[in-house]
């Protein structure tokens, strides 16, 4: 079993890290993501024995950066 963090970018607000809502014509709210607490990415464990290697999991998420744990 091995163990990777794959960090992306948030796929909620596109790595930007906040979002607007628009209200109305006239007015409209900058919002952090609350998904990725505005930080504009998102880590997430992955555990496989499927990937032997980085650069398997690499092909998998091509825009992520992957760190093997254990
Ligand atoms: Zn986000």
């Amino acid at each position: 079993m091995v163990r990777y963090n794959v960090t992306t970018d948030c796929p909620e607000c596109d790595g930007a890290g906040s979002y607007v809502i628009t209200l109305d014509l006239s007015s409209s709210i900058e919002h952090e993501c609350i998904f990725c607490d505005g930080l504009g990415e998102r880590t997430f464990p992955e555990v496989s024995e499927l990937y032997e290697s980085v650069q398997e999991l690499q092909e998998e998420y091509p825009k992520a950066t992957i760190e093997r744990i254990a």
